[in-house]
């Protein structure tokens, strides 16, 4: 089983799940984080950590988040790892919970990921 980042990450992408992942399972993209399925252990250290509840165990994804779990796969083997929180998208409390955002995911690669990291 892995851990799945779903809908409610686009636009947002907080990244206050990758400090505590204890394998380095977080990829990040342009506007959305994923989960690479090979490396996640399971933990479920991450869920509680995003504050859009967009990190769920994947047996539990409902019929509209259940596709996640193929786009985390794809995703992680094109973006690259992150390591360390960044600051979260600049319009993150306008999207906060919006729903159906999917039509809105970059699937580039984030050429300007090196956002200023918060102080540990
Ligand atoms: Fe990392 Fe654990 Fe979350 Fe998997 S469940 S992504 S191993 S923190």
């Amino acid at each position: 089983m892995t851990y799945v980042v779903t809908d409610n990450c686009i636009q947002c992408r907080h990244t206050s799940c990758v400090d505590i992942c204890p394998v380095d399972a977080f990829h990040l993209g342009p506007n959305f984080i994923v989960i690479n399925p090979e490396e996640c252990v399971d933990c479920g250290l991450c869920l509680p950590e995003c504050p859009e509840e967009a990190i769920q165990p994947e047996n539990q994804l409902n019929d509209v988040n259940h596709h996640f779990i193929q786009l985390n796969a794809e995703l992680a083997k094109r973006w690259p790892v992150i390591l360390q929180r960044i600051e979260p998208l600049p319009e993150h409390e306008k999207w906060s919970r919006q729903p159906n955002k999917l039509a809105l995911l970059q699937h580039g690669v984030d050429h300007g990921a090196a956002q200023p990291i918060f102080p540990s």
